[in-house]
């Protein structure tokens, strides 16, 4: 495996954090620059975030790089070229846990694997996979965002519609961001750990 390693220069990089904290910004910033260097590079989306056109990867300050929107953790595993070296995945929390054997596999075959997703739920529970991804990565960055309640830092993404679903895909006025002082898990459910 060491020797395998000193010839496969591969490795996994997360950037994770709430809504609105930079994240696709800057998985699109270390893609773009991936590109200049004229690497080979693949860019994932999960079908299930519909929010902007689909074959783009999209921030909310409208950077956007074209992506292959995908469905399944095994579906990413089918459509990369053997010759790509830079593989970009956005919202990862919308796959399915299989993306992490994915994941590894592509990093073990000499892949630079950058992967962007919220590791907190809306109930300020960490979500899978990237908890898993966070001890498998070489490199993690957080971000955090702006709480809009009082400014501080924010690590949380508050729900403001009712639903007890984990995932409802939304952005403006269906969530926002705020700090732990100011996050109000209104829906925890009475069984949830507070
Ligand atoms: P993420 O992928 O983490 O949801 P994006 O990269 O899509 O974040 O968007 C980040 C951008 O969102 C910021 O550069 C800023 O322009 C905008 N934004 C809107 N609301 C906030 C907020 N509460 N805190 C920080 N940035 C915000
Ligand atoms: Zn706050």
């Amino acid at each position: 495996m060491s020797g395998h390693y000193r010839n496969n220069p591969g490795w996994i990089e997360i950037i994770c954090g709430p809504m609105f904290s930079g994240k696709s910004e800057e998985l699109i910033r270390r893609l773009r620059r991936a590109q200049i260097g004229k690497r080979r590079v693949q860019i994932f989306k999960p079908q299930i975030d519909q929010r902007y056109a689909q074959e783009y990867i999209v921030s909310h300050s409208d950077q956007k790089l074209p992506s292959q929107v995908i469905s399944t953790s095994k579906e990413v595993w089918e459509r990369v070229d053997g010759r790509t070296e830079v593989i970009g995945i956005d919202e990862v929390q919308f796959l399915d846990t299989g993306i992490v054997e994915v994941i590894n596999k592509l990093a073990d075959m000499g892949k630079q694997v950058i992967v962007a997703g919220l590791d907190l739920d809306y109930l300020g529970n960490p979500f899978e996979p990237v908890p898993t991804l966070l001890a498998l990565a070489e490199y993690i960055t957080k971000t955090l965002a702006v709480c809009v309640r009082c400014g501080n830092p924010a690590n949380h993404t508050q729900r403001l519609i009712e639903s007890d679903e984990r995932i409802v895909v939304g952005a403006g006025g269906v969530y926002e961001a705020r700090c732990r002082r100011c996050f109000e898990p209104h829906l925890r459910q009475e069984n949830e750990p507070v």
